[in-house]
């Protein structure tokens, strides 16, 4: 893989910061977008900017084809059918339409399970929908490590659980989940079984039928797309079955003063005029990604992962969070003495964007026993002198709070 080639496609990366040649390391808050991405939105809005669907002339004809190519590209990417794979604004409001199509299903003393590793709006959403109905969310415990106590799995899922939610891989400590064995219990205890593949997608090959998951939940600007736009899985026979999430305009084929009759998926779950732009942005980003290829990407994110180790463990103070093996390239740590926010800003002064923080991860940092982190989190056009420019950052700054 050509990284510096590669880096000639986004042009933010020329940007200088405060002087210094910016190195973006905040990957796993949102990515940066190649030329084509851009392009792709702009001749969208330039030569063919229409509403979908409705339309008899050329223009509204172009868009809808697009618009339509882009979803095709999208559950292709993932390995599903066409009418499985709904456009949402992200994956927050995948995981709060499923808390909500689901609702029906829970009932007073239902169990749903998730990870002390979630994200926010994995926990958020389910606390709310348990509140609700009198259910009852468990959570399966982390390893110091930053792995998941996998034995728990057997033992906190029975034939109470309803809901399996949980993350493929951590925002905060990079870890990347049995989720295959954790669907497997799920399954045989009749539970529901979705999969928060919010840092996962962008960086290797996630096929739902594979991982035999019920739902999975992405967004696109984590993977080169625009913001505003992401997915979710369903399975075709749990979205006929289940109700919409919002009704009105595009979700339905007829409709008379008395009642609707919905549309045929994956419509059914796009009421109103979608993000039409975003998605065909988000098509032009598969394609980026596609022609890359992502073994070729997780190839080279895993030399840039032992870089990192290598890098940062030289460091005094440093403590990296997470697992060794079995990660994605996120970095969560904290150098001894300094607080994250006062590590993340001296980085900015010398050009490096990192974020800290609680990354929406509060319940996490609490069993950690840290408030907070500072996180680096790498991509495709990131390079290995950038791992050192970080490291160099880092002994500065630790020398400047000694
Ligand atoms: N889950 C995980 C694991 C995430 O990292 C994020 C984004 N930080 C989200 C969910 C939420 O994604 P979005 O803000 O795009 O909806």
């Amino acid at each position: 893989m050509d990284v510096k080639r590669i880096r000639e496609d986004f042009p933010i990366l020329k940007r200088e910061i405060k002087g210094n040649k910016l190195v973006y390391l905040d990957n796993a808050a949102t990515t940066q977008k190649p030329s084509q991405v851009i392009n792709a939105i702009k001749d969208y809005y330039e030569n063919y900017n229409s509403n979908i669907h409705r339309g008899i002339h050329k223009m509204s004809e172009e868009a809808t084809i697009a618009y339509e190519e882009a979803h095709k590209k999208v559950s292709k990417f993932i390995g599903s059918k066409f009418e499985e794979t709904i456009f949402t604004k992200g994956t927050t409001e995948s995981l709060n339409l499923l808390a909500s199509i689901l609702k029906n299903k829970i009932k007073r003393g239902d169990e749903i399970v998730l990870t002390q590793m979630e994200h926010h709006s994995n926990i958020v959403p389910w606390q709310q929908l348990a509140k609700e109905k009198g259910a009852k969310i468990k959570y399966i415990e982390v390893n110091s490590d930053g792995t998941l106590k996998t034995e728990q799995f057997s033992q906190i899922i029975t034939s109470k659980t309803k809901i399996v939610s949980a993350v493929h891989m951590s925002n905060v400590l990079g870890t990347i989940n049995q989720i295959k064995e954790l669907g497997k219990i799920a399954h045989e205890n009749k539970s529901l079984f979705i999969i928060d593949a919010a840092q996962s997608i962008p960086h290797m090959t996630v096929d739902v039928k594979k991982i035999n998951c019920d739902f999975l939940a992405f967004s696109a600007h984590k993977m080169l797309g625009p913001t505003g736009i992401g997915g979710l899985y369903g399975k075709k026979e749990l979205l006929e079955e289940l109700p919409p999430f919002q009704t009105g305009g595009d979700m339905i084929r007829q409709v008379t003063f008395k009642e609707a009759v919905w549309n045929d998926l994956p419509w059914k779950y796009e009421a109103g005029t979608p993000n039409i732009a975003g998605g065909i942005g988000f098509g032009a980003a598969i394609d980026y990604l596609k022609k890359i290829g992502l073994e070729n990407i997780q190839e080279h994110e895993e030399k840039l992962i032992r870089k990192t180790f290598k890098t940062l463990e030289r460091i005094n103070g440093v403590e990296i969070y997470g697992p060794r093996i079995n990660r994605g390239a996120v970095f969560s740590f904290n150098i001894k003495g300094i607080h994250s926010h006062d590590l993340a800003s001296l980085l900015d002064d010398y050009g490096i964007a990192v974020r800290a923080g609680h990354h929406c991860a509060m319940p996490l940092m609490q069993t950690m026993n840290i408030h907070s982190s500072v996180r680096a989190s790498f991509y495709l056009y990131n390079t290995e002198e950038e791992v050192e420019k970080l490291a160099e950052g880092l002994k500065k700054a630790s020398k400047i709070f000694a």
